[in-house]
Protein backbone atom coordinates (compact mmCIF):
# COMPACT_ATOMS: atom_id res chain seq x y z
CA UNK A 1 0.00 0.00 0.00
CA UNK A 2 2.90 2.85 0.52
CA UNK A 3 4.03 1.61 -2.79
CA UNK A 4 0.60 2.19 -4.81
CA UNK A 5 0.34 5.73 -2.57
CA UNK A 6 3.61 6.50 -3.89
CA UNK A 7 3.09 5.89 -7.21
CA UNK A 8 -0.28 7.33 -7.42
CA UNK A 9 0.16 10.40 -4.89
CA UNK A 10 3.73 11.36 -5.76
CA UNK A 11 4.31 9.85 -8.64
CA UNK A 12 7.57 8.14 -7.33
CA UNK A 13 8.14 4.56 -8.35
CA UNK A 14 10.94 3.95 -5.95
CA UNK A 15 11.54 5.25 -2.32
CA UNK A 16 14.85 7.01 -1.58
CA UNK A 17 17.51 5.27 0.72
CA UNK A 18 15.80 5.30 3.74
CA UNK A 19 12.25 6.82 3.50
CA UNK A 20 10.80 3.15 3.38
CA UNK A 21 11.60 2.27 6.88
CA UNK A 22 10.92 5.53 8.10
CA UNK A 23 7.63 5.41 6.55
CA UNK A 24 6.72 2.62 7.92
CA UNK A 25 7.49 3.65 11.24
CA UNK A 26 5.76 6.77 11.22
CA UNK A 27 2.43 5.05 9.57
CA UNK A 28 2.41 2.28 12.55
CA UNK A 29 2.12 5.50 15.05
CA UNK A 30 5.59 5.41 16.47
CA UNK A 31 7.73 8.78 17.30
CA UNK A 32 10.34 8.73 14.97
CA UNK A 33 13.09 11.09 14.94
CA UNK A 34 14.60 11.47 11.56
CA UNK A 35 18.21 12.54 10.21
CA UNK A 36 18.41 13.10 6.28
CA UNK A 37 20.25 14.85 4.47
CA UNK A 38 18.66 17.88 2.66
CA UNK A 39 17.04 17.27 -0.60
CA UNK A 40 16.95 13.33 0.83
CA UNK A 41 13.30 13.51 0.66
CA UNK A 42 11.79 14.24 3.90
CA UNK A 43 8.63 15.35 3.24
CA UNK A 44 6.91 12.23 1.64
CA UNK A 45 8.24 10.45 5.01
CA UNK A 46 4.94 12.29 7.01
CA UNK A 47 3.22 13.35 3.74
CA UNK A 48 2.61 9.48 3.19
CA UNK A 49 2.06 7.79 6.20
CA UNK A 50 -0.60 10.83 6.99
CA UNK A 51 -2.51 9.28 3.77
CA UNK A 52 -2.29 5.93 5.62
CA UNK A 53 -3.51 6.82 8.81
CA UNK A 54 -6.89 8.46 9.90
CA UNK A 55 -6.93 11.72 11.36
CA UNK A 56 -5.14 14.77 10.47
CA UNK A 57 -1.63 15.27 10.63
CA UNK A 58 -0.44 17.96 11.34
CA UNK A 59 2.87 19.66 10.30
CA UNK A 60 4.54 22.18 12.15
CA UNK A 61 7.14 24.21 10.11
CA UNK A 62 8.95 27.20 10.41
CA UNK A 63 9.14 28.48 6.62
CA UNK A 64 5.49 29.75 5.27
CA UNK A 65 6.42 29.47 1.68
CA UNK A 66 7.48 26.31 1.64
CA UNK A 67 4.11 25.11 3.68
CA UNK A 68 2.36 26.79 0.95
CA UNK A 69 4.66 24.91 -1.91
CA UNK A 70 4.01 22.19 -0.24
CA UNK A 71 0.41 22.76 0.55
CA UNK A 72 -0.25 23.59 -3.30
CA UNK A 73 1.85 20.25 -4.73
CA UNK A 74 -0.36 17.99 -2.08
CA UNK A 75 -3.91 19.64 -3.51
CA UNK A 76 -2.77 19.25 -6.95
CA UNK A 77 -2.50 15.13 -6.30
CA UNK A 78 -5.80 15.48 -4.64
CA UNK A 79 -4.59 15.32 -1.24
CA UNK A 80 -6.89 17.25 1.49
CA UNK A 81 -4.29 19.34 3.16
CA UNK A 82 -4.62 22.96 4.32
CA UNK A 83 -2.10 25.63 6.09
CA UNK A 84 -2.74 28.23 9.04
CA UNK A 85 -0.48 30.99 8.54
CA UNK A 86 0.37 34.23 8.95
CA UNK A 87 0.21 34.20 5.35
CA UNK A 88 -3.23 33.39 4.89
CA UNK A 89 -6.19 35.48 3.39
CA UNK A 90 -9.22 35.21 5.76
CA UNK A 91 -11.19 32.85 3.12
CA UNK A 92 -8.08 30.60 3.20
CA UNK A 93 -8.35 30.35 6.77
CA UNK A 94 -12.07 29.68 6.78
CA UNK A 95 -11.60 27.31 4.20
CA UNK A 96 -9.41 25.36 6.57
CA UNK A 97 -11.31 25.64 9.54
CA UNK A 98 -14.36 24.50 7.55
CA UNK A 99 -12.66 21.37 6.19
CA UNK A 100 -11.41 20.63 9.51
CA UNK A 101 -15.06 21.29 11.36
CA UNK A 102 -15.92 18.24 8.45
CA UNK A 103 -13.60 15.89 9.44
CA UNK A 104 -12.19 16.51 5.08
CA UNK A 105 -8.18 16.99 5.96
CA UNK A 106 -5.42 15.17 6.48
CA UNK A 107 -2.38 17.49 6.76
CA UNK A 108 -2.60 20.84 8.32
CA UNK A 109 0.23 23.00 7.98
CA UNK A 110 0.99 25.51 10.94
CA UNK A 111 3.61 27.99 12.05
CA UNK A 112 5.00 27.12 15.38
CA UNK A 113 3.90 30.80 16.40
CA UNK A 114 0.22 29.50 16.14
CA UNK A 115 0.54 27.24 18.82
CA UNK A 116 1.17 30.47 21.09
CA UNK A 117 -2.14 31.55 20.43
CA UNK A 118 -4.60 30.38 23.03
CA UNK A 119 -7.90 28.87 20.87
CA UNK A 120 -5.15 26.60 18.77
CA UNK A 121 -5.09 23.67 21.19
CA UNK A 122 -8.93 23.74 21.48
CA UNK A 123 -9.21 23.78 18.16
CA UNK A 124 -6.62 20.78 17.13
CA UNK A 125 -8.71 18.71 19.83
CA UNK A 126 -11.74 18.86 18.26
CA UNK A 127 -10.21 18.64 14.95
CA UNK A 128 -9.24 14.51 15.59
CA UNK A 129 -5.49 14.99 15.43
CA UNK A 130 -3.72 11.89 15.74
CA UNK A 131 -0.41 12.64 14.38
CA UNK A 132 2.16 15.49 14.78
CA UNK A 133 4.79 15.73 12.08
CA UNK A 134 8.22 18.49 13.08
CA UNK A 135 10.28 19.92 9.63
CA UNK A 136 13.63 21.31 10.77
CA UNK A 137 13.15 19.86 14.29
CA UNK A 138 16.79 21.64 15.08
CA UNK A 139 14.64 24.79 15.51
CA UNK A 140 14.10 23.50 18.62
CA UNK A 141 18.03 23.57 19.99
CA UNK A 142 18.84 27.01 22.22
CA UNK A 143 21.99 26.26 20.58
CA UNK A 144 21.21 26.18 16.90
CA UNK A 145 21.39 28.91 14.62
CA UNK A 146 17.85 28.66 13.82
CA UNK A 147 16.35 28.67 17.30
CA UNK A 148 12.42 29.61 17.06
CA UNK A 149 11.47 29.80 20.50
CA UNK A 150 8.12 29.08 20.05
CA UNK A 151 9.27 25.10 18.65
CA UNK A 152 9.62 24.92 22.82
CA UNK A 153 5.49 25.17 22.96
CA UNK A 154 5.65 21.76 20.64
CA UNK A 155 6.34 19.16 23.24
CA UNK A 156 3.55 20.00 25.40
CA UNK A 157 1.18 19.70 22.38
CA UNK A 158 2.43 16.34 22.18
CA UNK A 159 1.07 15.67 25.77
CA UNK A 160 -1.86 17.44 25.76
CA UNK A 161 -3.55 15.46 22.34
CA UNK A 162 -1.80 11.95 23.47
CA UNK A 163 -0.67 11.39 19.78
CA UNK A 164 2.69 10.38 18.10
CA UNK A 165 5.40 12.83 16.68
CA UNK A 166 7.52 12.43 14.27
CA UNK A 167 10.59 14.93 13.71
CA UNK A 168 12.79 15.48 10.87
CA UNK A 169 16.23 17.19 10.70
CA UNK A 170 19.05 17.45 8.55
CA UNK A 171 21.16 18.39 11.40
CA UNK A 172 22.72 15.42 13.03
CA UNK A 173 25.31 16.24 15.74
CA UNK A 174 25.03 14.10 18.85
CA UNK A 175 24.15 16.87 21.08
CA UNK A 176 21.44 18.78 18.79
CA UNK A 177 19.97 15.32 18.84
CA UNK A 178 19.67 14.96 22.47
CA UNK A 179 18.50 18.14 22.87
CA UNK A 180 15.38 17.48 20.08
CA UNK A 181 14.77 14.03 21.95
CA UNK A 182 14.25 15.89 25.49
CA UNK A 183 12.06 19.09 24.44
CA UNK A 184 10.31 17.32 21.88
CA UNK A 185 9.40 13.79 22.98
CA UNK A 186 9.57 14.45 26.87
CA UNK A 187 10.06 11.14 28.54
CA UNK A 188 9.19 8.99 25.47
CA UNK A 189 12.55 7.38 23.53
CA UNK A 190 11.91 7.92 19.35
CA UNK A 191 12.50 5.54 17.53
CA UNK A 192 15.47 7.26 15.53
CA UNK A 193 16.53 6.97 11.66
CA UNK A 194 20.24 8.00 11.53
CA UNK A 195 21.29 6.20 8.42
CA UNK A 196 23.27 8.25 5.67
CA UNK A 197 22.88 7.47 2.38
CA UNK A 198 26.15 5.83 2.08
CA UNK A 199 25.91 1.80 2.04
CA UNK A 200 30.65 2.04 1.80
CA UNK A 201 30.94 -1.31 1.57
CA UNK A 202 29.29 -1.41 -1.83
CA UNK A 203 31.36 -1.18 -4.69
CA UNK A 204 30.63 0.61 -7.86
CA UNK A 205 31.35 0.28 -11.00
CA UNK A 206 29.79 0.78 -14.47
CA UNK A 207 30.96 0.06 -18.04
CA UNK A 208 29.73 0.99 -21.68
CA UNK A 209 28.51 -2.17 -23.15
CA UNK A 210 30.77 -3.89 -25.31
CA UNK A 211 30.02 -7.32 -25.65
CA UNK A 212 27.50 -7.31 -22.84
CA UNK A 213 27.01 -11.04 -22.56
CA UNK A 214 30.74 -11.55 -22.03
CA UNK A 215 30.89 -8.77 -19.90
CA UNK A 216 28.44 -10.35 -17.41
CA UNK A 217 29.84 -13.90 -17.82
CA UNK A 218 33.26 -12.46 -16.87
CA UNK A 219 31.99 -10.74 -14.14
CA UNK A 220 30.10 -13.55 -12.56
CA UNK A 221 33.35 -15.95 -13.44
CA UNK A 222 35.28 -13.90 -11.41
CA UNK A 223 32.90 -14.46 -8.49
CA UNK A 224 32.52 -18.13 -8.40
CA UNK A 225 30.30 -19.73 -5.96
CA UNK A 226 28.51 -16.13 -4.48
CA UNK A 227 25.08 -15.77 -4.96
CA UNK A 228 24.36 -12.73 -7.14
CA UNK A 229 21.33 -10.84 -9.03
CA UNK A 230 21.65 -9.49 -12.51
CA UNK A 231 18.99 -7.95 -13.45
CA UNK A 232 17.84 -7.44 -17.25
CA UNK A 233 15.56 -4.95 -19.31
CA UNK A 234 13.49 -7.31 -20.22
CA UNK A 235 11.94 -11.23 -19.54
CA UNK A 236 13.70 -12.71 -22.42
CA UNK A 237 16.55 -11.56 -21.36
CA UNK A 238 16.27 -13.21 -17.73
CA UNK A 239 16.12 -16.78 -19.55
CA UNK A 240 18.89 -16.22 -22.22
CA UNK A 241 21.53 -14.72 -19.56
CA UNK A 242 20.55 -17.75 -16.77
CA UNK A 243 21.00 -20.06 -19.90
CA UNK A 244 24.45 -18.80 -20.50
CA UNK A 245 25.19 -18.50 -16.96
CA UNK A 246 24.35 -22.00 -16.00
CA UNK A 247 26.30 -23.43 -19.24
CA UNK A 248 29.40 -21.54 -18.06
CA UNK A 249 29.18 -23.68 -14.96
CA UNK A 250 27.17 -21.54 -12.24
CA UNK A 251 24.02 -21.94 -11.05
CA UNK A 252 21.74 -19.60 -12.01
CA UNK A 253 17.78 -19.19 -12.45
CA UNK A 254 15.62 -16.59 -13.73
CA UNK A 255 12.71 -15.08 -12.63
CA UNK A 256 10.52 -12.09 -14.04
CA UNK A 257 6.80 -11.16 -13.83
CA UNK A 258 5.48 -13.11 -16.39
CA UNK A 259 6.40 -16.06 -14.23
CA UNK A 260 3.84 -18.34 -12.26
CA UNK A 261 3.18 -17.31 -8.80
CA UNK A 262 4.10 -20.48 -7.49
CA UNK A 263 7.07 -20.85 -9.88
CA UNK A 264 8.48 -17.30 -8.52
CA UNK A 265 8.07 -18.19 -5.04
CA UNK A 266 10.00 -21.08 -5.56
CA UNK A 267 12.57 -19.26 -7.13
CA UNK A 268 12.44 -16.61 -4.38
CA UNK A 269 12.81 -19.54 -1.71
CA UNK A 270 15.85 -21.42 -3.32
CA UNK A 271 17.79 -18.06 -3.62
CA UNK A 272 16.95 -17.33 -0.47
CA UNK A 273 17.72 -20.50 1.00
CA UNK A 274 20.65 -21.47 -1.18
CA UNK A 275 24.34 -19.88 -0.89
CA UNK A 276 26.35 -19.53 -4.28
CA UNK A 277 22.75 -18.90 -6.65
CA UNK A 278 22.74 -16.39 -9.15
CA UNK A 279 19.05 -15.01 -9.96
CA UNK A 280 18.89 -13.16 -13.70
CA UNK A 281 15.94 -11.06 -13.20
CA UNK A 282 13.93 -7.92 -14.29
CA UNK A 283 13.22 -5.13 -11.10
CA UNK A 284 10.16 -7.34 -10.54
CA UNK A 285 12.75 -9.67 -8.38
CA UNK A 286 14.08 -8.19 -4.77
CA UNK A 287 11.18 -6.41 -3.06
CA UNK A 288 10.18 -9.25 -0.82
CA UNK A 289 14.21 -10.71 -0.63
CA UNK A 290 15.59 -10.42 2.66
CA UNK A 291 19.23 -11.79 1.90
CA UNK A 292 21.62 -10.29 3.79
CA UNK A 293 24.67 -12.01 2.19
CA UNK A 294 24.01 -10.98 -1.61
CA UNK A 295 27.76 -10.57 -2.79
CA UNK A 296 26.98 -9.03 -5.92
CA UNK A 297 24.43 -6.99 -8.53
CA UNK A 298 24.97 -6.23 -12.03
CA UNK A 299 22.98 -4.80 -14.14
CA UNK A 300 22.79 -6.26 -17.81
CA UNK A 301 20.67 -3.20 -18.96
CA UNK A 302 20.78 0.50 -17.79
CA UNK A 303 18.39 0.80 -14.40
CA UNK A 304 15.37 3.47 -14.98
CA UNK A 305 16.70 6.12 -12.57
CA UNK A 306 19.38 7.00 -10.20
CA UNK A 307 16.70 5.83 -7.39
CA UNK A 308 16.21 2.54 -9.31
CA UNK A 309 19.61 1.87 -9.24
CA UNK A 310 20.49 2.99 -5.99
CA UNK A 311 17.63 0.70 -4.68
CA UNK A 312 18.80 -2.25 -6.35
CA UNK A 313 22.65 -2.21 -5.83
CA UNK A 314 21.62 -1.43 -2.31
CA UNK A 315 20.43 -5.14 -1.97
CA UNK A 316 23.93 -6.50 -2.19
CA UNK A 317 26.23 -6.64 1.10
CA UNK A 318 23.54 -5.88 3.35
CA UNK A 319 25.37 -7.70 6.04
CA UNK A 320 27.63 -4.27 5.52
CA UNK A 321 30.73 -7.27 4.02
CA UNK A 322 32.57 -6.05 0.79
CA UNK A 323 29.94 -6.16 -2.47
CA UNK A 324 30.55 -5.95 -6.02
CA UNK A 325 28.32 -3.93 -8.39
CA UNK A 326 28.51 -3.28 -11.95
CA UNK A 327 26.03 -1.57 -14.58
CA UNK A 328 26.41 -1.53 -18.03
CA UNK A 329 24.58 0.97 -19.84
CA UNK A 330 24.73 2.08 -24.06
CA UNK A 331 22.99 3.95 -26.62
CA UNK A 332 20.09 1.95 -26.99
CA UNK A 333 19.15 1.58 -23.52
CA UNK A 334 19.33 5.28 -23.49
CA UNK A 335 17.37 5.23 -26.58
CA UNK A 336 14.63 2.79 -24.91
CA UNK A 337 14.67 4.55 -21.45
CA UNK A 338 14.00 7.84 -23.30
CA UNK A 339 11.19 6.15 -25.41
CA UNK A 340 9.55 4.43 -22.49
CA UNK A 341 9.07 8.12 -20.46
CA UNK A 342 7.93 9.81 -23.70
CA UNK A 343 5.59 7.27 -24.64
CA UNK A 344 4.18 6.92 -21.02
CA UNK A 345 0.65 8.44 -19.91
CA UNK A 346 2.62 10.98 -17.41
CA UNK A 347 1.54 14.47 -17.30
CA UNK A 348 4.80 16.36 -19.14
CA UNK A 349 6.27 17.44 -15.73
CA UNK A 350 6.68 14.28 -14.43
CA UNK A 351 8.03 12.71 -17.80
CA UNK A 352 10.32 15.65 -17.14
CA UNK A 353 11.31 15.00 -13.90
CA UNK A 354 11.44 11.30 -15.26
CA UNK A 355 14.29 12.96 -17.89
CA UNK A 356 15.95 14.24 -15.66
CA UNK A 357 15.97 11.19 -12.75
CA UNK A 358 17.66 9.63 -15.99
CA UNK A 359 20.08 12.14 -17.08
CA UNK A 360 21.11 11.99 -13.21
CA UNK A 361 21.94 8.29 -14.00
CA UNK A 362 23.39 9.06 -17.07
CA UNK A 363 25.96 11.55 -15.35
CA UNK A 364 26.62 9.43 -12.91
CA UNK A 365 27.36 6.71 -15.81
CA UNK A 366 30.01 9.26 -17.52
CA UNK A 367 31.22 10.35 -14.39
CA UNK A 368 34.65 11.69 -14.08
CA UNK A 369 35.66 11.37 -11.22
CA UNK A 370 34.40 9.46 -7.60
CA UNK A 371 31.20 7.66 -8.24
CA UNK A 372 30.57 7.93 -4.73
CA UNK A 373 30.88 11.15 -4.29
CA UNK A 374 28.59 11.98 -7.45
CA UNK A 375 25.63 9.39 -6.10
CA UNK A 376 25.50 11.00 -2.70
CA UNK A 377 25.49 14.23 -3.78
CA UNK A 378 22.45 13.98 -5.89
CA UNK A 379 20.75 12.64 -2.66
CA UNK A 380 22.27 15.40 -0.83
CA UNK A 381 25.09 14.24 0.88
CA UNK A 382 28.16 15.66 0.82
CA UNK A 383 31.46 12.94 0.48
CA UNK A 384 35.19 12.82 -0.25
CA UNK A 385 36.27 10.31 -2.79
CA UNK A 386 35.63 6.58 -1.49
CA UNK A 387 38.38 5.01 -2.79
CA UNK A 388 35.74 1.96 -3.40
CA UNK A 389 34.77 2.81 -6.87
CA UNK A 390 36.15 1.92 -10.78
CA UNK A 391 37.16 5.53 -10.82
CA UNK A 392 38.79 5.67 -7.88
CA UNK A 393 40.55 2.86 -8.77
CA UNK A 394 41.35 3.56 -11.86
CA UNK A 395 41.05 7.28 -12.66
CA UNK A 396 39.79 8.32 -16.23
CA UNK A 397 42.17 10.13 -18.36
CA UNK A 398 40.27 13.32 -18.87
CA UNK A 399 40.73 16.42 -21.60
CA UNK A 400 39.64 20.20 -22.06
CA UNK A 401 36.96 20.00 -23.74
CA UNK A 402 35.95 23.66 -23.42
CA UNK A 403 36.12 24.15 -27.58
CA UNK A 404 33.63 21.22 -28.89
CA UNK A 405 31.49 22.11 -25.92
CA UNK A 406 31.12 25.60 -26.77
CA UNK A 407 30.66 24.68 -30.45
CA UNK A 408 28.07 22.83 -29.53
CA UNK A 409 26.23 25.14 -27.06
CA UNK A 410 26.86 27.62 -29.61
CA UNK A 411 24.82 25.23 -32.57
CA UNK A 412 22.38 24.69 -29.78
CA UNK A 413 21.81 28.56 -29.42
CA UNK A 414 22.11 29.72 -32.61
CA UNK A 415 19.36 27.25 -33.74
CA UNK A 416 16.99 28.62 -31.35
CA UNK A 417 17.63 25.80 -28.61
CA UNK A 418 14.39 24.30 -30.61
CA UNK A 419 16.38 20.94 -32.28
CA UNK A 420 17.33 17.58 -30.44
CA UNK A 421 20.31 16.41 -30.64
CA UNK A 422 20.48 14.52 -33.95
CA UNK A 423 20.15 17.62 -35.55
CA UNK A 424 22.54 20.03 -33.52
CA UNK A 425 24.96 17.49 -34.42
CA UNK A 426 24.22 17.81 -38.39
CA UNK A 427 24.84 21.42 -38.07
CA UNK A 428 28.58 20.43 -35.94
CA UNK A 429 29.08 18.26 -38.63
CA UNK A 430 28.38 19.96 -41.86
CA UNK A 431 25.80 17.80 -42.64
CA UNK A 432 23.36 19.56 -44.84
CA UNK A 433 19.99 17.50 -44.48
CA UNK A 434 17.10 18.78 -45.99
CA UNK A 435 15.38 19.53 -42.83
CA UNK A 436 19.10 21.96 -41.92
CA UNK A 437 18.42 23.43 -45.34
CA UNK A 438 15.20 24.22 -44.98
CA UNK A 439 15.75 26.23 -41.79
CA UNK A 440 18.61 27.82 -43.36
CA UNK A 441 20.90 26.16 -40.72
CA UNK A 442 23.76 25.39 -43.51
CA UNK A 443 24.25 29.30 -43.23
CA UNK A 444 24.92 28.92 -39.56
CA UNK A 445 28.49 30.39 -38.80
CA UNK A 446 28.93 26.91 -36.45
CA UNK A 447 27.65 24.64 -39.45
CA UNK A 448 30.03 22.60 -39.95
CA UNK A 449 33.10 24.31 -37.39
CA UNK A 450 33.00 20.25 -35.37
CA UNK A 451 33.77 17.96 -38.67
CA UNK A 452 37.18 16.83 -36.96
CA UNK A 453 35.02 14.54 -34.57
CA UNK A 454 32.52 11.98 -35.91
CA UNK A 455 29.17 12.08 -35.21
CA UNK A 456 29.29 9.02 -32.65
CA UNK A 457 32.07 11.22 -30.75
CA UNK A 458 29.82 14.17 -30.96
CA UNK A 459 26.93 11.75 -29.20
CA UNK A 460 29.46 11.04 -26.74
CA UNK A 461 29.91 14.78 -25.90
CA UNK A 462 26.55 15.70 -25.79
CA UNK A 463 25.31 12.64 -23.43
CA UNK A 464 28.59 14.06 -21.16
CA UNK A 465 27.24 17.67 -21.15
CA UNK A 466 23.63 16.79 -20.58
CA UNK A 467 25.42 14.61 -17.46
CA UNK A 468 27.04 17.79 -16.34
CA UNK A 469 24.02 19.76 -16.42
CA UNK A 470 24.93 22.01 -19.84
CA UNK A 471 22.15 21.68 -21.95
CA UNK A 472 18.89 19.36 -21.11
CA UNK A 473 16.70 17.93 -23.57
CA UNK A 474 13.00 19.05 -23.61
CA UNK A 475 10.53 16.02 -23.74
CA UNK A 476 7.70 18.15 -24.67
CA UNK A 477 9.21 18.99 -28.01
CA UNK A 478 10.95 16.64 -28.98
CA UNK A 479 13.88 16.40 -26.85
CA UNK A 480 14.86 20.09 -28.44
CA UNK A 481 18.04 20.89 -26.14
CA UNK A 482 18.43 23.85 -24.22
CA UNK A 483 20.90 25.03 -22.66
CA UNK A 484 21.43 25.96 -18.44
CA UNK A 485 22.60 28.88 -16.54
CA UNK A 486 25.59 26.23 -15.77
CA UNK A 487 26.74 26.48 -19.31
CA UNK A 488 26.85 30.91 -19.52
CA UNK A 489 30.22 30.55 -17.98
CA UNK A 490 31.37 28.13 -20.61
CA UNK A 491 30.03 30.34 -23.11
CA UNK A 492 31.27 33.48 -21.87
CA UNK A 493 34.82 31.94 -21.48
CA UNK A 494 35.12 32.30 -18.21
CA UNK A 495 35.04 28.42 -17.38
CA UNK A 496 36.49 25.30 -18.59
CA UNK A 497 35.22 22.02 -19.01
CA UNK A 498 36.78 18.40 -18.99
CA UNK A 499 35.18 15.32 -20.39
CA UNK A 500 36.32 11.85 -20.67
CA UNK A 501 38.40 10.97 -23.24
CA UNK A 502 38.19 7.40 -23.37
CA UNK A 503 34.44 7.22 -23.97
CA UNK A 504 35.29 10.01 -27.15
CA UNK A 505 38.30 7.16 -27.89
CA UNK A 506 35.37 4.27 -28.00
CA UNK A 507 33.07 6.65 -30.00
CA UNK A 508 34.30 6.02 -34.17
CA UNK A 509 36.85 8.62 -35.24
CA UNK A 510 35.61 11.08 -37.92
CA UNK A 511 36.97 10.36 -41.47
CA UNK A 512 39.29 12.76 -42.32
CA UNK A 513 40.50 12.80 -45.73
CA UNK A 514 44.64 12.57 -46.18
CA UNK A 515 45.73 16.06 -48.48
P1 LIG B 1 14.09 17.57 2.04
O1 LIG B 1 14.59 16.30 2.65
O2 LIG B 1 15.19 18.54 1.76
O3 LIG B 1 12.91 18.16 2.76
P2 LIG B 1 12.18 17.13 -0.04
O4 LIG B 1 11.20 16.40 0.77
O5 LIG B 1 11.85 18.53 -0.44
O6 LIG B 1 13.61 17.12 0.64
O7 LIG B 1 12.53 16.29 -1.32
C1 LIG B 1 13.59 16.65 -2.15
C2 LIG B 1 13.29 16.25 -3.59
O8 LIG B 1 13.31 14.85 -3.73
C3 LIG B 1 11.91 16.71 -4.05
O9 LIG B 1 12.04 17.25 -5.34
C4 LIG B 1 11.11 15.44 -4.09
O10 LIG B 1 10.10 15.51 -5.07
C5 LIG B 1 12.17 14.41 -4.42
N1 LIG B 1 11.82 13.06 -3.93
C6 LIG B 1 11.42 12.73 -2.69
N2 LIG B 1 11.18 11.41 -2.60
C7 LIG B 1 11.45 10.89 -3.82
C8 LIG B 1 11.40 9.57 -4.37
N3 LIG B 1 11.05 8.52 -3.64
N4 LIG B 1 11.74 9.41 -5.66
C9 LIG B 1 12.12 10.48 -6.41
N5 LIG B 1 12.19 11.74 -5.96
C10 LIG B 1 11.86 11.96 -4.68
ZN1 LIG C 1 35.06 6.53 -5.42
Amino acid sequence: MPADLLRQIFGFDDFRPGQQEIVEAVAAGRDVLAIMPTGGGKSLCYQLPALMRDGVTVVISPLIALMRDQVRALREAGVAAGALTSGNTEDETDQVFAALNDGALKLLYMAPERLASGGTLALLRRSGVTAIAVDEAHCVSQWGHDFRPDYLRIGALKQALGVPLAAFTATADAETRTEIVSRLFGDATPQTFLRGFDRPNIHLAFQAKDGPRRQILDFAAARPGQSGIVYCGSRAKTEALATALNAAGHSALHYHGGMEAQARRDAEARFQREDGLIVAATVAFGMGIDKPDIRWVAHADLPKSIEAYYQEIGRAGRDGLPAETLTLYGPDDIRMRRAQIDEGLAQDDRKQADHARLNALLGLAEATGCRRVRLLSYFGETAAPCGNCDLCDAPPVLFDATRPVQMALSAMLRSGERFGAGHVIDILTGNATEKLRERGHDQLPTFGVGAEWSRAQWQAIVRQMMGLDLCRPDPSRHGALHITDAAHPILRGEQTVTLREDSLRRAKPAFVPKM
